[in-house]
């Protein structure tokens, strides 16, 4: 095998999230033992853990989004990390099926809100890996979803909100093996499979009997579809000649126009080191899409829904963490012991609640979280029954498993502002 390093990075700022989370498995195995020369110098770090004032010491890579610059930038064999739109999937044939598409609560198909691109160099099964989260756009959904987080038994809990971690060798029957060359010539070795022409999210594994073109994931998708004007295309489209046979070769099947107009706009996100994101400009506002005062009124209006001290306080150094690069819409540790930046004290898991890894048992621990912010980009009204989070943390294998289920579901948990305002 070739000693070649295969180059992520396309040799910009926006090098992606990679030669992340640089930890060794042997030392998760001391975890019952007193931390001896800990890079904590706190003993009792973790009986400590509500002061809150541990957390974030370790590098941190933030994530900003960008306006794609070029039709292809999001393309799959690009390897991108995508908020709104479609997702890229890494494995374009063996997605999510069945429940796993669907929210729990009202039974609709889930919503693409962004995927990271984060491979572990260290193991050949991951050298490319990438996270995708979905999630239900109504809010009475993700309160649910945040009560049953708590549930003891997570194969029993619904959720309107999930993570799936997919991982390929370098040596794959999707992708070139060589990097890409980022120039508008990069293309997937094959075809994925042909997704809902509704929402370009999930497998269109229904078609419609009458033109027997349009495919979707679901009835609601068809339906939804066929009220916002496939009733009439699909007469005309019925009487034109089929398109060839030979659509598994046919890569530009998969791009297919999508017509949902609800889904969110889609954004490149490119990270930067926390310490550098000062320096370089990602918080000078005048590129910016949301203006500062826009920002401060939002955040001025979140920390007068707190009255209660503990909560107070986080909230205060938390606001006082983002506001140093307020445009960041994701935090990405790279250590397996990195502890996320908590809006609120209550209501956080313990060890306890974050479950095992459904594939192989072990443990997971904090991959990365999701900010607010990101709903000012998507242009989410900030009324009363919108969507809305103070954070989504994601909780990922450590080991960062293979198994045969080719997109493995991960944990996510959510504080809600909302929520912590009418109980505390
Ligand atoms: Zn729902
Ligand atoms: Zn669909
Ligand atoms: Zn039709
Ligand atoms: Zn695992």
């Amino acid at each position: 095998m070739s000693e070649e390093v295969y180059n992520h990075g396309r040799g910009d700022p926006s090098e992606m999230l990679r030669t992340l989370r640089i930890t060794s498995l042997d030392e998760e195995e001391d975890e019952e033992d007193a931390p001896v020369n800990d890079i904590h110098e706190d003993d009792n770090e973790e009986e400590e853990d509500d002061e809150g004032e541990e957390e974030g010491q370790e590098p941190v890579s933030l994530g900003f989004v960008e306006s794609p610059k070029h039709s292809w930038s999001l393309s799959r064999e690009l390897f991108p990390s995508i908020a709104g739109g479609t997702p890229a999937w890494l494995d374009p044939m063996n997605l999510p099926n069945g429940k796993s598409c669907f929210c729990d609560f009202c039974g609709e198909p889930l919503q693409f809100l962004l995927q990271v691109y984060a491979p572990l160099l260290q193991k050949e099964s991951t050298f490319h890996r990438t996270l995708f989260v979905f999630i239900c756009p109504s809010m009475s959904c993700l309160l649910k979803n945040q009560h049953d987080q708590w549930k003891q038994h997570p194969e029993k809990a619904s959720r309107s909100l999930k993570v799936f971690r997919c991982q390929l060798p370098r040596f794959n029957s999707f992708y070139s093996s060589e990097p890409p060359r980022h120039n508008g010539s990069d293309r997937p070795s094959r075809a994925g499979a042909v997704l809902c022409s509704w929402c370009g999210t999930w497998r269109g594994d229904k078609i419609c009997s009458n033109c027997r073109r349009a495919r979707y994931c679901s009835q609601k998708h068809q339906t939804a579809h066929w009220r916002s004007g496939h009733k009439t295309e699909c007469r005309l489209s019925s009487i034109e000649p089929m398109p060839s046979a030979s659509t598994l070769n046919d890569i530009s099947a998969e791009r297919q126009k999508v017509v949902n107009n609800r889904l969110w706009p889609q954004f490149e996100i490119v990270n930067e080191d926390e310490s550098d994101a000062v320096e370089s400009g990602h918080n000078e506002f005048d590129k910016s899409l949301v203006s500062q005062s826009q920002m401060d009124e939002s955040i001025k209006s979140l920390l007068d829904t707190f009255e209660v001290g503990g909560d107070k306080k986080t909230w205060a150094s938390f606001q006082e963490r983002i506001s140093r690069d307020p445009e960041q819409v994701l935090r990405y540790y790279r250590f397996a012991k990195a502890k996320p930046l908590w809006p609120m004290s209550s209501d956080r898991p313990s060890n306890m609640d974050v479950p095992r890894c459904s594939c192989c048992g072990g443990p997971r621990a904090c991959e990365f979280q999701v900010l607010p912010q990101l709903l000012y980009y998507f242009g989410v009204e900030n009324n009363a029954g919108s969507l809305d989070w103070a954070t989504i943390v994601v909780y990922t294998c450590e080991a960062s498993c293979n198994d045969s289920i080719v997109y493995k579901e991960e944990f996510a948990w959510v504080q809600l502002l909302s929520q912590s305002a009418t109980t505390l």
